[in-house]
């Protein structure tokens, strides 16, 4: 089967360069406006072209991320109008720390944070900033967390990503780890068991392992019976927020809006370059937390300072650039951004038929978003043996470049894999699945071709 993706002209960067190479000149424009003086930093351009040479050699080492043959881990590259507008601001580099590091970039990360707000359902009163990562966006959660309930627990489910756990101990904050059925499904009886010891719980909207939509609803119920707060964890799901109706959880999604504060990567689904997370409040008055007053930041206006309202200094306002111009070409619709998305999720579900269909591979679960568990079926039905061949197709996807594929390792324990499939036998204390996560829109047309390459 032959594709057509190479004949594509989305497939190359000419079309873009000009782009740059305008506004460049325009800002060049802006830059003289201030008087003669001795110029932008020197340097001799046939020396850098060698350098940038080297460099494209060396980045030939990494996997092909842009390709829909690679379907493992979460990477792809941003979108064209994200690295213009990232690539155009970095030449005058302001910092959104302070108002006064960069005005424009600043509103312009308010703007892009409203609509952000807009998409979860916030009405007024919200508060919320651009970070760097999900990490950091999650560690400040957590520390409004601590502020409000002092003493009590963090709970996350064992599906939640590791910096839960990490950061509470930054935090000095006790852990609970909440236990999860076969199929991901928080053990709620244990939650209320234990409501009383905690202060927040997190819900993951979307897991990094297998995107696992956890189920806000009855997560919401026991936090207003037992008084704790909700934090979301929708770094990686967020923005499936857009397209709920047509997925498996929508009366979930529907409910993020009751969250007390939430997380979302625009570095994941939001087509942006690494240095992009966010993180939202539903109540403006956590900002008293985090309360400075330093002698290095130039307050020079009434205005809010991003800086005010984190944790984290020097952020890039080429990032908040970067988002906003990528939110102005694909706001947050259904059929803007939100189409992106809905290709994300297609390619998922014309991937769990085919295995469905195949005799030669099993679906672990049925997926809530774009990630896929998956794994051969072995001659010997044992934990080991399906470990083994996980790991052998993991390896023999990257041996050819030209007709291969790129996927992932997941590890489940194997008395899970075994609850779903009866007739194995749990010889090993884990079971190592092939994951792939089909986050970029040329998935929806290469999911045959990438079943084939598969042996389905
Ligand atoms: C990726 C991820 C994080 C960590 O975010 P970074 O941007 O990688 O720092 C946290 N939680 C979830 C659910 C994630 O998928």
């Amino acid at each position: 089967m032959h594709s057509n993706l190479e004949d594509n002209p989305l497939n190359h960067f000419e079309p873009y360069l000009p782009l740059l190479s305008e506004a460049l000149q325009k800002l060049d424009a802006w830059r003289n406006r201030f008087g003669e003086h001795a110029g932008i930093a020197q340097a001799d351009p046939d020396e850098i072209r060698n350098i940038l040479s080297d460099l494209e050699t060396r980045l030939e080492g990494n996997y092909p991320f842009h390709h829909p043959q690679y379907a493992g881990q979460m990477l792809k590259p941003p979108h064209p109008v994200a690295w213009l507008a990232y690539a155009l601001t970095a030449t005058i580099n302001p910092n959104n720390h302070a108002l006064d590091g960069g005005p424009p970039t600043s509103q312009m990360e308010k703007e892009a944070v409203a609509h952000l707000a807009g998409m979860v359902g916030y009405e007024e009163n919200w508060l919320g900033h651009l970070t760097s990562a999900g990490t950091i966006a999650n560690l400040e959660a957590l520390f409004v967390s601590r502020e409000i309930h002092p003493g009590k627990k963090v709970a996350a489910t064992a599906n939640a990503h590791y910096t839960h756990s990490r950061m509470s101990h930054v935090l000095n904050m006790p852990f609970l780890e909440i236990p999860v059925s076969a199929r991901g499904v928080p053990d709620l009886d244990f939650i209320d068991m234990h409501g009383r010891e905690i202060g927040t719980l997190v819900v993951t909207m979307g897991t990094t392992g297998l995107g696992y939509v956890e189920p806000l609803g009855e997560m919401l119920a026991l936090s207003k019976k037992h008084g704790f707060r909700i934090h979301a964890d929708a770094a990686y799901g967020g923005f499936f927020r857009l397209i709920a109706p047509d997925l498996p959880k929508h009366a979930d999604w529907n409910l993020l809006s009751e969250a007390d504060s939430i997380v979302i990567d625009p570095h994941k689904h939001g087509l942006q370059p690494y240095g992009c997370g966010s993180v939202l409040y539903k109540d403006a008055s956590v900002g008293r937390f985090f309360k400075h007053d330093s002698p290095y930041t130039y307050f020079t206006s009434d205005q809010l300072h991003l800086g005010e309202i984190s944790l984290e200094c020097s952020r890039a306002g080429a990032s908040a650039a970067a988002f906003w111009a990528t939110l102005e070409l694909l706001p947050l619709t259904p059929d803007g951004l939100g189409s992106v998305l809905r290709k994300a999720r297609n390619a998922s579900v014309s991937f769990t038929e085919r295995v469905k269909e195949s005799k030669e591979f099993d679906l672990y679960t049925e997926p809530d978003l774009d990630i896929a568990g998956y794994f051969k079926i072995p001659g010997q039905k044992t934990a080991s043996a399906v470990s083994e061949s996980s790991q052998r197709i993991f390896r023999e996807g990257m041996e050819n470049p030209e007709s291969g594929y790129h996927l992932s390792l997941f590890r489940v324990p194997a008395a899970h894999f075994c609850t779903i499939f009866h007739d194995y036998d749990a010889d090993a204390h884990d079971v190592v699945l092939l994951r792939s996560v089909f986050m970029k829109e040329e998935h929806e047309a290469y999911i045959d071709i990438l079943a084939d390459r598969l042996g389905m």
